[in-house]
């Protein structure tokens, strides 16, 4: 029979990996937890208008990229591409903005795009994410910002650029949108399809088109931060002092745009001098008009999407070693009958007070079974055999030192190094 293989732009994590994901996960867990963040987990599915509405129709995600099916009821339903919609839809299903402000949450998601898979891209991938609302202070953004870059800090990486920029208000916006179209109604012929339709929707979604003949076209384009009013500028300059006071290294990148309407002020993205094309590791910004975009009222918020396979492609580029590879504690040599009913109770007793062992399952003689111990990665081993179960004792050898000692059989776990 033929073997079924995995979907393109899916892939499976292997035991010789998981760990490695938990690594990064416990880790994001502990930095939200000293940053106050709280987790919230999401449904994996929403009603595709959520998308549409909340990731904004003009985009790339929602016209190209959606894993969009009907279901039985004939409701149009769609695959998460990203967290912020589902959080923002799950935050006023549950009336959460009513609770003492601001509300920050976490998520740790996969997320399905429908897009050509290569390195650093995925259709199913996954994403840490975080979300605060209620709060327009400045100082909020250095903090979303200054998470990223702590919880890049913890697992020990190297070579991250940070960029941010300022899109202005949807006032701002109006002035620019006014010259970029100026600008671009002499260009208008030479745009790809996608782009023509966005130039009367959206245009600033054009700068961010991944065709590269717009992106000549757009190169001496007007920038959006020379068109930001007097508050929009205060709030950059105060995001720009709080890095500062932080120690947090910068560069403006006047071409980070976010061309959908509740995208407002701060953008920022976090780039990996350690991958290739697919370089940005972590993209956000405030968005202080998706909540009333969703039916709720104004609320400001802000977040960020963190794409977990760059970030491990970039510690892997870079040696990081990873922590965490569980190995069995004990493996439990069994010689003859009796000695095997009597490891299949030592590792029982074992595992009820928390030790990890493991015995042999499949009826090897003494020799294979210590070679399995190895393999395994056994931090230690014991042998019993009628000898060892009659005078109540065994030797305990470490293997990696291979330091043997005699032990009492029924006080084993007063004898393991702890961790
Ligand atoms: P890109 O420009 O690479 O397509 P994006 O702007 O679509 O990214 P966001 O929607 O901002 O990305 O998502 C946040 C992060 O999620 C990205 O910075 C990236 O690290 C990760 N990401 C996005 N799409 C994919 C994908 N298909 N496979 C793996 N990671 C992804
Ligand atoms: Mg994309």
């Amino acid at each position: 029979m033929e073997k079924i293989k995995a979907l393109k732009g899916t892939y499976d994590i292997l035991p010789e990996d998981a760990y490695k994901w938990d690594y990064i996960e416990k880790t994001a867990k502990e930095v939200c937890r000293d940053f106050g963040f709280d987790e919230i987990k999401i449904p994996v599915f929403e009603y595709t208008d959520l998308f549409a509405r909340g990731v904004g129709d003009t985009t790339d995600v929602v016209q190209k990229e959606m894993y969009t099916f009907t279901d039985k009821g004939g409701r149009s339903i769609t695959l998460r591409p990203e967290g912020t919609a589902g959080t923002v839809r799950s935050v006023l299903e549950h009336s959460l903005l009513a609770g003492a402000l601001p509300i920050k949450l976490f998520y740790l998601i996969t997320c399905y795009r429908n897009e050509k898979p290569q390195a650093g891209r995925y259709r199913e991938f996954r994403q840490f994410g975080i979300e605060a609302f209620g709060s327009s202070d400045f100082r909020i953004d250095a903090e979303i910002i200054s998470l990223a870059m702590e919880f890049f800090a913890r697992l020990g990486l190297k070579g991250l650029t940070l960029n941010i920029n300022s899109i202005g208000c949807p006032e701002c916006r109006a002035k620019y949108n006014k010259a970029l179209k100026e600008f671009l109604a002499q260009k208008y012929d030479n745009l790809c399809p996608t782009c023509k339709t966005r130039f009367d929707k959206n245009p600033m979604r054009i700068l961010d088109c991944k065709d590269p003949s717009c992106g000549e076209l757009v190169k001496d384009a007007p920038v959006l931060l020379d068109y930001i009013c007097d508050e929009c500028q205060e709030h950059f300059a105060g995001v720009k002092h709080t890095l500062d006071l932080l120690g947090i290294e910068y560069n403006i990148d006047t071409g980070i745009v976010r061309g959908l309407d509740y995208y407002t002020k701060t953008v920022f993205e976090i780039k990996s001098d350690s991958l290739g094309a697919q370089s940005t590791v972590c993209g956000g910004g405030r968005y202080d008009g998706l909540v009333e975009q969703l039916g709720g009222h104004p609320t400001p918020g802000i977040g960020f999407g963190l794409g977990l396979e760059r970030l491990l492609l970039t510690m892997q580029a870079q040696g990081i070693e990873i922590p965490g590879k569980p190995k069995p504690k004990i493996f439990v040599c069994e010689l003859g009958d009796k000695a095997v009913d009597y490891g299949v109770k030592i590792v029982a007793d074992l595992r009820k007070k928390g030790i990890s062992a493991v015995r042999d399952c499949m009826g090897r003689g003494l020799k294979a079974q210590m070679k399995y111990a190895d393999k395994i990665g056994a931090e230690y081993t014991i042998v019993i055999g009628d000898n060892e179960i009659e005078a109540g004792k065994c030797a305990l050898k470490h293997m990696e030192s291979g330091e043997s000692q005699e032990i009492i059989l029924n006080e084993i776990d007063k004898y393991l190094r702890k961790g």
